[in-house]
């Protein structure tokens, strides 16, 4: 055992912890848990523990279902809503001891380590959008939002307040540190930022996020919500992400005099983000109800463009951080709250990467609100469209090599093969919309 190991076991000793709970994710971002008590984890450390990975959505072909889940020590965190329990990532291994395919973290890392021999850390900075509904959820009204505020306001009698800051204890509490909150567009609906942090250990904070969320909503009487659009005529709910390459200290994104400050290096991994847009979006925006967000206005992007006071563009140049060398960054706009953000960022980072290595020109800037142009005047400037539906964005994923190469075969064929359902169980509705419209005329 390492000295991490050693400490977690001391620590937990010291402050009486009973229940460890081993965390980790499947391929549609679910997050897993096997709870062990405190004398398994000297074993669980150093073997690892067995688990049956065919229950685990996306984890095992049937006939290999044996894998071990090996806690990483760096991520122990007492749970601060649950008495005397403690929590670790895992990594997931096959019984031989390599890695496992289909393991989120390591499809993330396997991304993180191929920058690293090319001299970059990739850093990243979610703002994530959410609702809050009241407590319980009746099907009859439909989803109730706690409060009927909007962007930005400073609601009196502020639940949103007591719940901003509850979630905000209690991320601290676990380590992850918090820049900003606000109330969002919607009635009811919430961002909170978190400070940059390496994309390995924010995937695991945006999952940790998203539990903490929904713990502190259910103690005040609401749940929380991350599907990308809950709410036909509100906004949905993005996780725009602030990217940037470090090599050691410097921020590879920064040149000062550059236009926006941003280095040749910044715009070719901006360049490669919008290239591959299109082909990564099945995992950035991996639901049908995905696309009601894209297609439905509120500030989310359904086109393939840049800009940098542009809201409507789906990679912006924030202009707040001009002047601070070190903050220089591309904003992401198009992923929602509800990806898988390991796979997210995997793919994020590769397309970046792939716009350096090969020396991608970066388009034009658009200036316009790209909504408000007719498709000619879009065409006549090169700006495509996002894929539509889950549909069109599976088929164009399934084209892809960079999302082969970064998913490996494994992922990629279950992944199309899980999103081909999803879009015909879906397809093969027949709405109330239909009904309405045709029933009683056709
Ligand atoms: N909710 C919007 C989206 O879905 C973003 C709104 C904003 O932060 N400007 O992307
Ligand atoms: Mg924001
Ligand atoms: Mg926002
Ligand atoms: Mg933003």
């Amino acid at each position: 055992m390492n000295r991490q190991q050693e400490y977690v076991l001391r620590t937990i000793e010291e402050r009486d912890i009973r229940f460890v709970r081993l965390w980790f994710t499947d391929i549609l971002g679910t997050l897993k848990s096997v709870a062990v008590a405190p004398a398994e984890l000297e074993q669980a450390f150093t073997e690892g523990i067995g688990i049956d990975g065919s229950v685990i959505e996306g984890f095992t072909r049937v006939y290999e279902a044996d894998m071990v889940v090996q806690p990483d020590a760096d991520t122990f965190q007492v749970l601060p809503w649950r008495e005397r329990t403690a929590r670790m990532f895992c990594d997931i291994h096959m019984p031989d001891g390599t890695p496992a395919a289909t393991d989120s973290r390591h499809i993330l890392r396997r991304a993180l380590d191929s920058a690293s021999r090319e001299g970059f850390t990739f850093y990243t900075h979610p703002e994530i959008e959410f609702y809050l509904f009241n407590e319980p959820y009746d099907p009859k009204t439909g989803p109730v939002p706690v409060d009927q505020a909007g962007y930005f306001d400073h609601v009196a009698r502020g639940d949103g307040h007591d719940f901003r800051r509850g979630a905000i204890d209690t991320l601290e509490q676990m380590g992850i540190s918090v820049e900003f909150s606000h109330h969002e567009g919607g009635p009811g609906q919430q961002e909170i930022d978190l400070r940059y942090a390496d994309a390995l250990s924010m995937a695991d904070n945006i999952m940790t996020f998203r539990t903490v969320v929904r713990e502190v909503a259910l103690q005040q009487g609401a749940f929380a919500s991350f599907m990308p659009k809950p709410l036909a005529p509100w906004p949905g709910s993005g996780m725009h992400t602030h990217v940037s390459l470090f090599e050691g200290d410097t921020n590879a994104f920064y040149e000062p005099g550059a236009a926006y400050e941003l280095s040749q290096t910044g715009r070719r991994f901006m360049a490669g983000v919008l290239a591959h847009s299109r082909e990564i979006c099945a995992v950035t925006n991996q639901w049908v109800n995905s696309y009601k967000r894209l297609w439905g206005g509120g500030e989310a992007p359904a086109y393939v463009c840049w800009g940098h006071n542009n809201r409507s563009a789906l990679a912006r140049v924030p202009m707040y951080s001009i002047g601070k060398g070190h903050s220089r960054r591309v904003e992401v706009r198009s992923i929602d709250s509800a990806c898988n953000p390991y796979l997210t960022y995997a793919l994020i980072l590769a397309s970046g990467l792939r716009g350096i290595r090969e020396g991608y020109d970066l388009p034009p800037e658009a200036e316009d609100d790209v909504w408000a142009l007719t498709d000619a005047e879009r065409r006549a400037l090169g700006i495509d469209p996002l894929p539509q539906s889950l549909g069109e964005a599976v088929a164009v994923m399934e084209e892809s090599d960079l999302v082969a190469e970064v998913l490996g075969e494994q992922v990629f064929d279950f992944y199309l093969r899980n999103k081909w359902q999803e879009w015909g169980q879906y397809r093969s509705q027949v709405t109330q919309f239909e009904l309405d419209r045709y029933l009683l005329h056709l």
